[in-house]
């Protein structure tokens, strides 16, 4: 029998990470989809036939159920949120109501359907939540003991997520973690992002379609990775006998500026500045410095490895969005 999996966020960078590795696993797969005509459906379909697409809402507990016996998953990876820290301080509430309670609306569904308790859950959580602060920093990077101080409605959303997620753990005896993730991009990034919105400026730039890349602040610090390394991480998580939360990192940080350094001398570009202006609209009103990320335990309890590295990545993106570009 193949082993089914329902993922939420299927439409986002990490879903179409996963869908790709959980097929080439043999999985049946499943991600939820919000709503009548969801613009991402067919982009969806067409690159994800594999994908049994079923209709229901975070935030509507009773969908969740019929989703839930509607497919009898064995693995249920929980990636659906507002996911970006910027527009949590424009949206705060929504952001609430799907990215912390949408948790505990999954966690329901699963308790309320899944009578022998075989369901395994991973929830999405992040290292928003530890607010880059000093106080709680260890030298090596923010590991699973770390005190959590999140800077935004979205790190204070997803506290919630990572913590209700430990209490049906504990007072239902679910098999169900969190994985603690720092940044991970890709060429599937969304252009909210800032890795993302550079590297397409990039590409814009050499293809002499844009003059300039508009920025908030380039010296905080991000421990960025690979996304496609990080869904890896996600479904080992779930293989281990005990349920028990993971932090996946690569343990270096570097400077957004650093990140334009090597992606404009991927074009040929050595100096950046004339390229980049900052604009205050892309500053957060409370922003997090400097996120560093120890992997330690990943490494040794799960065996988890990463193939692609700081500049490795980097130029990864940016040749994918030269070649968007090109194909135009
Ligand atoms: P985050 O770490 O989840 O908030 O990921 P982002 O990619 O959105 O932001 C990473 C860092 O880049 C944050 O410190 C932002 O304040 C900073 N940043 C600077 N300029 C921009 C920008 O134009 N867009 C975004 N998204 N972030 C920016």
């Amino acid at each position: 029998m193949k082993k089914k999996a329902l993922i939420t966020g299927i439409t986002g960078q990490d879903g179409g990470h996963l869908a790709q590795l959980l097929h080439k696993k043999g999985y049946k797969i499943y991600g939820i989809i919000r709503g009548q005509s969801n613009p991402k459906r067919e982009q969806i379909e067409n690159e994800f036939p594999y994908v049994e697409l079923i209709e229901a809402d975070l935030i509507d507990q009773s969908s969740l159920v019929r989703a839930f016996q509607a497919c009898k998953p064995d693995e249920v990876y929980n990636l659906g949120a507002i996911s970006h820290v910027g527009y949590s301080f424009k949206d705060p509430q929504i952001t609430a109501e799907i990215t912390g309670k949408g948790v505990v609306n999954m966690l329901e569904a699963i308790r309320l359907t899944d009578s022998d308790n075989k369901v395994r859950f991973y929830q999405a959580s992040t290292s928003e939540m530890f607010g880059g602060t000093d106080y709680n920093r260890p030298k090596k990077g923010y590991n699973e003991d770390s005190p959590f101080h999140p800077r935004s409605p979205y790190g204070v959303a997803k506290l919630y997520g990572h913590w209700i997620t430990k209490n049906y753990r504990e007072s239902y005896g679910m098999y169900a973690l969190s994985g603690i993730l720092f940044n991970h991009e890709g060429e599937r990034r969304g252009i909210e992002f800032v890795t993302r919105k550079i590297t397409d400026g990039v590409a814009k730039i050499k293809a002499g379609k844009q003059k300039f890349i508009e920025l908030g602040d380039l010296w905080p610090k991000r421990d960025w990775g690979y996304a496609g390394d990080y869904v890896e991480g996600m479904w080992l998580m779930l293989q281990q006998d005990k349920p028990k939360d993971y932090v996946l990192a690569t343990g270096e940080a570097h400077t957004i500026e650093e990140f334009l350094d090597i992606a404009f001398r991927e074009v040929g570009i050595n100096d950046w500045r004339p390229y980049v202006k900052q604009n205050p609209a892309f500053m957060r009103p409370a922003e997090v410095d400097y996120l560093l990320g120890d992997p330690s335990r990943a490494e040794k309890e799960l065996g988890w490895e990463r193939k692609v590295d700081f500049p490795g990545l980097v130029k990864l993106m940016v040749q994918h969005d030269l070649k968007l570009q090109l194909d135009k």
